[in-house]
Order: structure tokens, then sequence, then C-alpha cells
């Protein structure tokens, strides 16, 4: 690619084009075909990221396969690998390839996915998908609606701008919002971010299996009306991140009704579930809610970013958001042929229904429905594993895909600082090893280690094995600790 003079166009010849993204298309794959085989984690410190990437701004065209050899032997390499078999913590990224070219193919012909006239087609598919959403999770279809987001942050704060607006109208000055010590970060964010001010926000305790202690949420809702205060919404968590815990759903939904509260439902990692037949069961009630997040490239194995919003009615969604600036005049369209920039926060936005649609029709639903119930057996598996061993101890049991747990053998009886100081040390040395990525977590004050098993390529043996490697670190930890 030497044409300068096609430069200032931003343009390359069609033979130029091919190769390019052959090439592209040639390390991507070389990358799902191997990726198994590859350290799962990155480490590197800002130092080193500064030295081997900053630099001023590029005033001249460069040679493009040094940009991209660049790219791929010192940018890609430097992340962890969220699709490998042994990224286990946080909620790892599975994707799959058709959505990785579905997300190409809407980034190439660059589609305006906003408002019905800019891409009929593309605001079809976002319904279309939409009604499958709708119709998995128990909604209803013809007065059911949502909105596909760059993920479940945003999804949150969308349902939360559209349940304030419905619930408090223009003064929210002494609405009260109700969600548990468990619930996901990205929700207090969104409070806050809608306005609220910390005193009206209650933290809810959670029981021991970590559920939202109804009792005390009820306590709160009462104490709070008692104060002339004006409950608005509880945020249900349908799987935390901690623990994969699903909070009663049913329990909660009576409450909404009764007290005339607004009901979401932050299913974010654990509304897929709804697929197997044991998370249907968990997930019941989960249909009950006014608004429900997922995250589809959570375990819906679609890449990053899509997360999605359902509402029991569109027509919330459309009046909460729907703002008329001139320019959008000649562009309105009826009542039926949504514009989605009027269904949430962002005017222009990418294609995100299309890989979903692509993945669900190249592999079925029933491939997906698999990949889940694969998921939650084998972290069941995993559970019954750790319990027939003498060095660890459940700490919350497998839930969905999560199962918490940590070294401390039976025969050793090790203080909680020292259990603590052990666990957290095992993950180090995993870390440091970059052969698994598995973190810890706080459970009731104690370091725990975490592990989300959503990836369908994770096999027994990768955990096992990651398991076995804990155990020799933790041998080496002990006996530093407590010198035999
Ligand atoms: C991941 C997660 C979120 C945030 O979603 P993002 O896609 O990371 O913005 C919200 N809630 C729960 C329960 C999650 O697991």
């Amino acid at each position: 690619m030497t044409n300068s003079n096609q430069d200032s166009k931003l343009l390359l010849t069609k033979e130029e084009m091919k190769q390019y993204g052959y090439k592209i298309i040639d390390h991507i794959v070389a990358h799902f075909e191997t990726q198994d085989s590859k350290k799962p984690v990155a480490l590197a410190t800002r130092e080193e990221m500064d030295s081997l990437l900053a630099e001023g701004i590029p005033e001249h065209p460069q040679p493009p396969y040094e940009v991209l050899d660049f790219v791929m032997n010192h940018i890609i390499p430097n992340s962890n690998i969220v699709t490998h078999p042994k990224s286990f913590s946080f909620v790892p990224g599975p994707s799959n390839y058709i959505s990785v070219m579905a997300d190409t193919i809407a980034t190439g012909f660059n589609i305006f996915s906003g408002g019905w006239a800019s891409s009929p087609a593309a605001a079809e598919l976002e319904i279309v998908t939409m009604n499958w959403l709708l119709e998995m999770f128990g909604f209803p279809k013809k007065a059911g609606g949502g909105i596909f987001t760059s993920g479940g942050s945003m999804a949150n704060l969308t349902a939360l701008v559209t349940a304030r607006r419905l619930k408090c109208g223009s003064d929210f000055s002494k609405a009260t919002i109700y969600l548990s010590d468990q619930a996901h970060s990205s929700n207090i964010k969104a409070i806050k971010v809608i306005g609220f001010k910390k005193e009206q926000i209650r933290i809810i305790p959670t029981d021991l299996e970590f559920k939202i202690a109804i009792n005390k949420l009820k306590n709160s809702i009462a104490r709070d009306r008692l104060e002339g205060l004006q409950p608005f919404c509880i945020i249900a968590s349908a799987g935390t991140t901690n623990t994969g815990t699903v909070d009663p759903l049913e329990e909660i939904a009576s409450i909404c009704e009764t007290e005339n509260l607004w009901f979401h439902i932050d299913g974010a990692y654990g509304g897929a579930a709804i697929l197997s037949e044991k998370g249907k069961k968990l997930l019941k009630g989960i249909e009950k809610a006014d608004s429900l997040t997922v995250d589809p490239h959570k375990w819906f194995f679609q890449p990053y970013e899509m997360g999605c919003l359902l509402v029991k009615n569109h027509n919330w969604l459309s009046h909460t958001f729907t703002e008329k600036p001139e320019y959008l005049r000649d562009i309105e369209g009826n009542e039926s042929e949504i514009n989605f920039y009027d269904h949430g926060i962002q005017l222009t936005r990418r294609f995100r229904a299309l890989k979903l649609y692509m993945s669900l029709k190249t592999f079925g639903l029933e491939s997906f429905k698999k990949a889940i119930t694969y998921a939650i057996d084998s972290t069941e598996k995993t559970e019954e594993h750790l319990r027939q061993s003498k060095l660890w101890e459940i700490t919350s049991p497998a839930t969905l895909a999560i199962i918490n747990f940590r070294y401390n053998p039976i025969d050793q009886h090790l203080s909680e600082t020292q259990l603590d100081q052990i666990n957290q040390s095992i993950s180090k040395k995993i870390i440091d090893s970059r052969d698994a990525l598995l973190v810890t977590t706080l459970l009731n004050d104690q370091v725990v280690i975490r592990m989300c098993l959503i990836n369908p390529r994770t096999t027994f043996e990768d955990i096992t094995t990651t398991l076995k490697q804990c155990e020799g670190y933790a041998e080496e930890i002990l006996l530093e600790l407590i010198p035999q």
C-alpha cells in the first residue's frame, strides 16, 4: 500500500483491502485456533506500557503492515484472553466466531442503527431479536419492548431513568431506592448518575445465602413511608456477580405490587440461565419485573459490547427518551416504525442486533441451551469435586455458574488471618504464573477464590488442573507461613 495519492481520501485499492482484510482474518482465526494453549493473563505496568506504546501524533503515513504487525505483536498480547477456557474470573466473555464476523459486517457497512428511516431492516432486526428475548423471559411480546445497549451498566441506567420518570415524575427529592449489599456496583453508579443523593439509597443486608433479606427490606420500606419519604424502586439481582445468587424474585414482585414500586431486575450476569431447566426454576418470577437487564456479551456468548434492557411496555421507553430536535423532523416514522434513539440515551448506535441474530440462527437456540446447561452442570461437578477434598472448603456453593471456595485443610486449624493470607497468595501466584485468570473476592469478610464457569469450552480438566496447581502453591505458602 504505497499509493499515497489515495491517502487523502482514506482509501485503499480493491486488492489492498482484500489482502489487508484476509491477513486480519488469518490473525483472528489463528487466535481462535490456538488461544487455549496461550496464557490468559496479561501483566504489565503503566511504565512498561508507556515505554512500549506512548508516542506522538503520527503526522505521516506509515507502512500498513508495519502498523498491523505492531498491533498484533505488542498490543493484542498485552490483554487478558477473556475467551480462554481458564479465564475463570469476573464474568468472562466467551464470544463466538459468527458474532465476531457479524460485528465485522455491522462495522464494514457502518450501519446507523438509530432511526427507522436510516436502516429499516436494522431497526426491524432489533425488534425481531428483542421479541426472541421477550419470549425467553416471559415478557409480553406485543406490549413489551427493549433496547440493546453497550452493556449491563447502560441497561441499568436506562431502566432507572425510566423508573424514576414513571414513578416520581419530576420531583424525586423524597424518593428512595432499595438494593442488596450484593447488587452490582453499576446500579449504585446509575443511581448517582440520575441525581440521587446517598441518603436516598437503601443498601439492604443479605442473608446467609447472600439473598436480599426480605424482612429487612420490608422494614426499610415501612420506615421510609413513616418518615414521609417515597419508596419508588427495588433492584433485585438475578445472579449476583459475587456468588451467582438470585434474590427471591416472587417475594420482591409481591412487595412491589402492594407497595406500588418499580421492580427492576439486574440479570446482566445470570439472566441467560433462563435457557436451562435448572436456571428457569431459580429465575422463577423474573417475568414479573417491570424492567430487566440482561447482558448478551456475557452468557449469551456475544463479543463486546452488547447489553440489553427489556421492559413490560415499550411506551415507557419512548415516553421517557423521545426528544424532537428539528433536524430529525423529516425522519419521524409512525408508532410501529421504531426509532431506537427514542428508546434510550444514544442517538448514533451501532448495529448490535446483527450478531445475536446471526449467531442464534447459525447455532440454533438449542446450542445455546446446551452451552448454558453445560456450564451449570460443570459448576456443580466442581462443587462435588471440592467437597471430596480435605484441602478445600466451599464458601458459596455452585449457583448458576459461579462457585466460591477457599483453601482450608481440615487438619491444619489455621486462623482466619492465615486463611486470608494463604488464599490471597494462591491467587497471586496463579496470576503471576499467568496460567489461569483466577482472583479472589470477599464474602463475609473472608478472602475466597471465585470461579465463574460460563465458557462452554472450559473442560473439567481445565478446572481440576488449575485446582491442583493452586494446591501446589498452597503447600509452598504454608511452608513459608508455618515452617514445619
Ligand atoms: C457485569 C454486570 C453488570 C455490568 O454490566 P457491563 O456490561 O459490564 O456494563 C451489571 N450487573 C451485573 C449483575 C453484572 O454481572
